[in-house]
């Protein structure tokens, strides 16, 4: 092909390619991944408690792999990770430029593991890490050191004698895959965790200048405005590329164990930066490396991390990494944190259905204090194990979370949007709703089957086929609560003259966003709407404060009088010009409709939600719940009932039930570390037994105790006495 043409055709191919990539992360149209996930090597949902031991590179000469084996042994870890390779290797590694660890020796230190693990039957995976390499390697190879965005190569941050490889070039694709196939061939392991795989910040290296505008036509982008259309192709080309690399590397270890995988340490929720759909279509297992909490953060957290995974691993293992330390940003990594904030943050990963996974730095124990109280929780997992194997989540209610709105939205609207999401988590467990999370790209029939109500958290973009995803939801019954901006953007973060949703809502925009706004009310309409349903814990109410952003909106067609209307904003200072202007409005601030077919749509002109996060106010956390309930409108599979703050999850195993009850009770519930676990007072605790089940017998896993309870028609009944983190409500049917 003469080069004119040639280059005419790559650039043809490159714009189709780019349209395809567009095209197949255009939402929930979207085809399945074209080469498929790989079939779930056999071991995969064995291992109930993880056990991960990250060598340091001075270990080899100093540690006590004999202490290590025994303590898994202890603690009944039937599943381990140990460093194998990449940054530093503790095998005899044959592949060039595989740095062996200076105090290895002839020894080989993973391979004694490896067998010591595997003589206590435990699944063994090798922990590979990427990201760092050193000066030979650079010398020969210079093209696999990341680049800045001043064109020089990057000093690693924290170890400045390394260099950080490049993710997404040949260091990745070639070195690493060699790695990979020296491991599989050597001990056969049962799968390669990938710890930092992919990249450390924007590359601009030889290979992702090249391959960027091949593939899209365009030099890479010097911004990060998710408005950028060089951004957002940078975006969608960076995780073709991972996901590439992934399948590659799944590839090669399959070819030499075809019972294995490798599994990469990536995923989360909206901010997460890979597809969690298609991670979910990949994954056969995966590990939410979420160590522990820092800076201002709630202990539910950890449970809304199982959420986020489980909305599109299904049914598949889910294992939640905790650290034994402080993880905050000046990273102790040889710390150790107290026994309590410890088993209070596991213990809402396992009500929630992570599977949980402690991991160590460093063989040499600096600080013995984390080994008892971790041989604690995973000695009551074994006894609890049978309950602890979830088929499904029971929940009916459900939080939506959309990555594309955090990708592709200004800046400002996703924060919002993240913010609307945190005020409803913690809405929701001061109702003590179980609740589940679902991925905006999942909102097909058979993804939104399990629940009758789904939660739009000012979710600002959504495609026409999402929209009409909703509209299919509430037209089988499904009930929607909808806040503030939500569908005011399609998906790719583009904004809409109307909501996408308009009809649902009964309500159209009318182009203006009224806020901040200071000193605003609404007027509680207890007399044109007499104890109205959203009301309910407001009778005495006759107004509340308002929020902060305010949609302005106008109704379809006349309703029934709104439950709450409008009292503008008025001055806050001087205080005597301190009186409403506007003590009465028919503006109305919630919208409700039952459309046909059964369903109840709930719309927020405001950020109810969002300001909820910021402030707590609790009028707003009744309002919140309140709409739930009345978009539901049914019973509550779960009521609970008792002093304290709990995080109420509920679960069905083969032959049994499962209610969890975790206690946070604590002045440190939004913001760690627990130094002292509260108890709860007594709860009274009913149970809507599913599809006419009868209880068998019903046992308090932590407790130890079988405690008199009853059933009348699908209620069971029983008190839960006063417990410190957790409680187990276990029933078996
Ligand atoms: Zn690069």
């Amino acid at each position: 092909m003469p080069e004119l043409t040639r280059r005419s055709f790559l650039k043809a191919s490159a714009v189709a390619g780019a349209a395809l990539t567009l095209g197949k992360m255009a939402g929930a149209e979207a085809a399945p991944d074209p080469a498929g996930p790989g079939a779930a090597p056999s071991w995969t949902n064995r291992p109930m408690r993880w056990a991960q031991l990250t060598l340091v590179e001075n270990d080899p000469g100093s540690f006590d792999a004999a202490f290590w084996l025994d303590y898994f042994r202890r603690t009944h870890a039937d599943g381990a990770c140990l460093s194998a390779g990449g940054c530093v290797a503790y095998y005899p590694t044959r592949v060039p430029y595989h740095h062996r660890s200076a105090w290895l020796g002839d020894r080989d230190v993973f391979g004694e593991l490896v067998a010591g693990c595997r003589s206590q039957g435990m699944a063994v995976l090798a922990r590979t890490d990427p990201h760092a390499t050193y000066d030979d390697v650079k010398a020969a190879h210079p093209d696999w050191i990341a680049v800045g965005a001043d064109g020089q190569p990057r000093r690693h941050w924290a170890s400045p004698e390394m260099w950080v490889t490049c993710a997404l070039g040949p260091y990745n694709f070639e070195f690493m895959t060699e790695v990979k196939r020296e491991i599989m061939s050597r001990y056969r392991v049962d799968g390669i965790f990938i710890n930092r795989w992919d990249g450390a910040g924007m590359c601009y290296c030889e290979h992702c200048r090249t391959n960027f505008r091949a593939a899209a036509g365009l030099d890479l982008p010097r911004t990060l405005e998710p408005g950028d259309p060089t951004r957002r192709a940078y975006l969608l080309w960076r995780q073709e590329r991972l996901f590439a690399l992934w399948r590659l590397w799944d590839g090669a270890v399959r070819a030499i164990n075809p019972d294995s995988c490798v599994i990469p340490n990536t995923g989360g929720g909206a901010a997460s930066s890979l597809d969690m759909r298609r991670i979910g279509e990949l994954a056969p297992t995966l590990m939410a490396d979420r160590q522990s909490r820092r800076g201002l953060m709630p202990v539910w957290a950890n449970g809304k991390n199982a959420k986020e995974y489980r909305a599109t691993m299904g049914a598949k293992p889910v294992v939640g990494i905790f650290s034994v330390g402080l993880d905050e940003v000046y990273r102790w990594k040889d710390a150790v944190q107290a026994p309590e904030e410890t088993k209070l943050w596991v213990a809402d990963g396992i009500a929630n259905g992570m599977r949980p996974w402690f991991t160590k730095f460093g063989g040499v124990i600096n600080d013995p204090r984390w080994l008892k109280p971790v041989e604690e929780i995973y000695a009551w997992c074994r006894g609890a194990e049978r309950y602890l194997r979830n088929e499904r989540p029971l929940a009916r209610v459900a939080l939506v979370y959309s990555q594309q709105t955090a990708w592709f939205c200004p800046a400002e609207c996703a924060a919002a949007g993240e913010d609307a999401a945190l005020g409803w988590y913690q809405a929701l467990v001061e109702a003590r709703l179980p609740f589940e999370m679902v991925h905006d790209r999942l909102l097909d029939a058979a993804h939104l089957a399990p629940f009758r109500t789904l939660i739009l958290p000012d979710i600002a973009a959504l495609s026409e086929v999402q929209c009409e995803q909703l509209r299919q939801f509430v037209g089988r019954g499904g009930g929607l609560v909808a806040t503030s901006g939500t569908s005011l953007r399609d998906e790719w973060g583009g904004p809409r003259a109307d909501f996408g949703l308009a009809d649902l809502f009964g309500a159209s925009w009318r182009g203006r966003i009224e806020g901040p706004m200071h000193n605003a009310y609404l007027r509680l309409e207890h007399e044109s709407a007499p104890a109205h349903p959203m009301l309910r814990g407001l009778e005495d109410a006759p107004r509340i404060i308002h929020g902060v952003w305010r949609f302005e909106v106008a109704a379809h067609a006349p309703g029934p009088p709104p439950p709450l209307t409008l009292i503008p904003p008025y001055p806050d200072l001087p205080m005597e010009k301190v009186y409403a202007r506007q003590p009465r409005t028919d503006v109305a601030q919630v919208f409700l409709r039952e459309p046909p077919g059964g369903g109840r749509v709930v719309y927020f002109p405001w950020d109810v939600d969002r300001t909820y996060w910021d402030v707590l106010c609790v009028d707003h956390g009744k309002l919140l719940r309140n709409a739930v309930a009345w978009a539901t409108n049914e019973d509550p599979p779960v009521v609970v009932s008792g002093p304290g703050v709990l995080d109420v999850t509920f679960w069905r195993q083969r032959d049994s039930l499962t209610v969890h009850l975790v206690n946070l009770t604590n002045p440190m519930m939004l913001k760690g570390p627990v130094r002292e676990l509260i108890p709860a007072g007594e709860q009274r605790l009913r149970v809507r037994m599913p599809g006419g089940l009868r209880a068998r017998a019903l046992r308090l896993l932590v407790a130890g105790r079988s405690p008199q309870f009853s059933q009348a028609g699908e209620w069971v009944e029983v008190t839960v006495p006063p417990f410190a983190a957790h409680e187990a409500v276990a029933i078996d049917v």
